[in-house]
């Protein structure tokens, strides 16, 4: 069951096509394994597609508002074609940026333990995947921005909550947390931030110039 969803803001900027392609790689991979925010997504397409349709030359008036809520009503929603079970780690979407799954990736120490790899996409964000041996606690930090940061596998848990395979959190400038990643699995997720991590510990913020995050 997946508990920590996006914000709607992203699922509906998604819906629209407008988010930088580090965004739209995390949303798209969070709905390839949650069903209620692919429903909502759908939704939302929906909707748009509707009123495109719906917002002609001519003015509106009394009546139109209620023949589009009509219409809304009346018109089937589309919903995603249910996901074959996974037997991959990484959702579909991940897989296009890595040419597999998680076997070829070439992890690179980001300290204290923990791996990334960082993706090339063509916004300011940056994506990376992370992996968190098993037990380990990421390194306190802020951030000065928003982080996504979505689990593929194992478990993490902060102040806020505890993080299974598909759960997301959306995390702002306002958290400061130290992610522990949970026993019996290394934890691997996928982390979208848009701005630099800011550490709070002296050793992590000068390893920190050394690998970009
Ligand atoms: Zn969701």
């Amino acid at each position: 069951m997946i508990a920590h969803h996006p914000g709607d803001d992203l699922l509906l900027s998604y819906a629209a096509g407008s988010l930088g392609e580090s965004w739209s790689l995390a949303i798209a991979a969070h709905l390839a394994l949650c069903p209620v925010c692919r429903d909502a997504v759908a939704a939302a397409e929906h909707i748009g597609g509707v009123l495109l349709d719906e917002t002609p030359a001519e003015t509106m008036t009394a009546g139109s508002l209620e023949d589009l809520l009509t219409r809304l009503d009346e018109a089937p929603v589309e919903t995603f074609e249910p996901v074959a079970p996974e037997t991959a780690v990484l959702p579909e979407p991940l897989r296009g940026y890595i040419g597999g799954d998680l076997d070829n990736i070439p992890w690179k120490s980001s300290g204290g333990g923990t791996y990334q790899h960082l993706l090339s996409t063509n916004d300011l964000a940056q994506a990376r995947l992370l992996l968190i041996p098993e037990g380990r606690p990421v390194p306190e930090h802020g951030h000065g921005g928003r982080e996504l940061t979505l689990v593929l596998s194992g478990s993490f848990h902060d102040q806020t909550g505890s993080f299974g395979r598909g759960d997301m959190e959306d995390a702002d400038e306002d958290l400061i947390h130290t992610p522990i990643a949970g026993r019996g699995e290394d934890c691997i997720c996928l982390a979208v931030t848009d701005a630099p991590l800011k550490f709070t510990g002296f050793v992590p913020r000068i390893v920190q110039r050394f690998i970009k995050i």
